[in-house]
């Protein structure tokens, strides 16, 4: 819609120019295709189509291309020469055109300056477009600028006025400035990087690919990337790649960070949605499909601040990290929101709100590296408290096992001599077996003949015990057989040697004269006959033979129990229930 155009704006120039003068948005008009010329520009200004741009500074996304008119005075009696430079990095390509004011001629090039020429063609050697240009002494030259937005970009109309020397310094100065981000990003990478091999932390891998991400993109969004690397090819899709690259490695650090796929798994496809967004940029820039890649980017700043309220609720959740990480995160928020303002042109373009981003974007990467050290801190103090839990339990089940050993070796014992003594004793009446019996009287025996001490065998077989058996029945048999034992003890000290040598038949072995064994005896074979078991038949009562034999000479155990036994047998022979010794040979 065509408007009347204000006065033209005039800059007045002089040989000290620092850049603070601006061409201003007075007179803009938008070529929609981006094909005319600049004589198609000059009817357009004729016809007053150069309108002043309702924003504070952008034109907002556009296609096509917006073409600048204004105007460049010198008042002085001497030829001026300044550098005019767009006031924003980027821009698809941009030319100047001028001509003498008040003179009829056509318009000349001035510059002609692209993306994707070589930085070497550039006129001005600086990061940003910018051309040289000459007024007369005493005259005004007349601009007209075609700013190219390409299929869909933004456009900052302006151009600042400087003294050439004056640009030079600048560029150095933000050269400094820059050089300081850079340097900065430069040794977070580092530090990660050598953190991330030492301490073998993953997350400190993915933060030195982050920091190195930003140093690409940052580097090639203000255009040092294109002064300094990549001079001769440069080209705009590189812009959208290394935003993929900063999307990419920002997003998937987020995400390992916070752990979101563990604790905010439905947060976590948000994050993928910004993941797959950076993968569809990507595969614009393989297509070279410049409008979708910049819509793309646009969506990317949309969602980012999604991550923000990823770290509020890991936060709330109780991951302490995570607020650093957010605050960090918003910080970068608030620098792109910035940016965004100024690209959509609700704020105006200048020097503080050009930087803002990038600086943003660092104070993000030094908080998160703040967030990355809580988190470290917080997971060694995990691991300590594991590993004390771990020694804790190593502790106590090192206790636990030696108490099972000890009981064990203890129930092992007392089985060994349970089963020893069940060796050594008989079952029914818990005295000596025969072995055992043996075993003992064997070294008492030898004991009394080292020592020239009396030694009285006594064999001792109960009378008719077969028919005990046959009438009353084996069980009272074996009662009979355990009141015998009994009976028996009773005469028996600790210094003598009692068994059972058989089926009805015991032995006894004692440290006595002559007098006290056959006085044992005596007792033994009363106090049989004294026995009384009640059976379902009866009752039943028994006696006992008894046979004696002393100790002769050096014999052993075993001629002493055969002599022995031979007075039993005499015993039986003389009709049983008596005692009969062996008489001394
Ligand atoms: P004698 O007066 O000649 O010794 O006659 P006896 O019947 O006692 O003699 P014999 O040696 O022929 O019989 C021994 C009997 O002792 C045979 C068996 O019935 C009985 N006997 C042997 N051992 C046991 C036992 O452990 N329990 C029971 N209940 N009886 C036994
Ligand atoms: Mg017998
Ligand atoms: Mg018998």
């Amino acid at each position: 819609m065509p408007q009347v155009s204000q006065a033209h704006p005039v800059l007045e120039v002089t040989s000290l120019e620092a850049g603070s003068k601006l061409s201003g948005l007075n007179e803009i008009w938008h070529d929609v295709t981006g094909m005319e010329s600049v004589s198609d520009a000059v009817a357009a200004h004729k016809m007053k189509y150069f309108v002043p741009l309702d924003s504070a500074g952008s034109t907002g996304l556009k296609s096509g291309a917006f073409w600048s008119h204004f105007v460049l005075k010198n008042s002085s009696s001497s030829a001026v020469t300044v550098s005019i430079e767009y006031i924003d990095n980027q821009l698809m390509g941009l030319m100047a055109f001028s001509r003498l004011r008040g003179g009829t001629g056509p318009y000349v090039e001035s510059a002609n300056l692209s993306i994707s020429q070589p930085f070497s063609a550039r006129a001005i050697k600086h990061h940003r477009f910018a051309f040289p240009i000459t007024i007369p002494p005493s005259s005004s030259k007349e601009m007209m600028v075609k700013f190219d937005a390409g299929t869909l970009g933004v456009v900052f109309p302006s151009m600042r006025v400087w003294t050439p020397s004056q640009l030079q310094e600048r560029s150095k100065t933000e050269a400094i400035l820059t050089s300081f981000l850079f340097g900065g990003y430069f040794l977070m990478a580092i530090l990660a990087l050598i953190g991330a091999i030492t301490m073998r932390e993953n997350i400190l891998y993915l933060y030195s690919v982050y920091s190195a991400a930003k140093i690409w993109v940052w580097g090639t969004l203000l255009g040092y990337t294109h002064q300094y690397l990549i001079q001769d090819n440069f080209h705009w899709s590189y812009l959208s790649l290394s935003s993929a690259a900063a999307i990419l490695t920002g997003i998937l650090f987020s995400r390992c960070f916070l752990e979101t796929a563990k604790y905010t798994p439905r947060m976590d496809y948000v994050l993928q949605l910004i993941m797959l967004n950076g993968v569809l940029l990507i595969i614009c820039v393989v297509f070279q499909w410049e409008a979708m890649a910049d819509i793309l980017m646009v969506l990317a700043l949309f969602l980012y601040p999604g991550v923000v309220i990823v770290a509020m609720v890991r936060w709330r959740q109780g991951n302490s990290a995570a607020a650093v990480f957010a605050l960090g995160w918003a910080t970068l928020v608030l620098g792109l929101l910035v940016q965004a303002m100024r690209d959509l042109g609700f704020v105006v373009h200048n020097p503080i709100n050009y930087y803002w981003p990038p600086v943003a974007s660092f104070v993000e990467m030094l908080a998160i590296m703040i967030a990355i050290s809580l988190m470290v801190q917080r997971l060694r103090r995990q691991k300590e408290v594991a590993e004390r839990k771990y020694l804790q339990h190593l502790e106590a089940s090192r206790t636990d096992l030696e108490y099972q050993v000890q009981l064990r070796t203890q129930e092992l014992e007392f089985a060994k001599v349970r089963a020893e003594q069940e060796a050594r004793t008989d079952p029914l009446t818990g005295v000596f077996n025969r072995r055992c019996f043996f075993e003992e009287s064997g070294s008492l025996v030898r004991v009394a003949i080292k020592n020239d001490l009396p030694l009285y065998v006594l064999m001792l077989d109960l009378d008719n015990f077969k028919l005990v058996n046959d009438i009353h029945g084996h069980l009272i048999g074996d009662q009979a057989l355990c009141a015998t034992t009994r009976v028996i003890s009773q005469h028996v000290r600790d210094v003598d040697i009692f068994g059972r040598i058989g089926g009805e038949e015991f032995a006894l072995v004692l440290s006595a004269s002559t007098e006290g064994a056959l006085a044992v005896a005596q007792r033994i074979h009363r106090d049989i006959a004294k026995i009384v078991i009640k059976s379902a038949v009866g009752q039943v009562q028994f006696t006992a033979s008894i046979g004696i034999a002393g100790l002769q000479g050096e014999e052993g155990i075993l001629e002493l129990m055969q002599r022995a036994d031979a007075a039993l047998y005499q015993a039986k022979r003389a009709g049983r229930n008596r005692i009969i010794e062996c008489a001394e040979t």
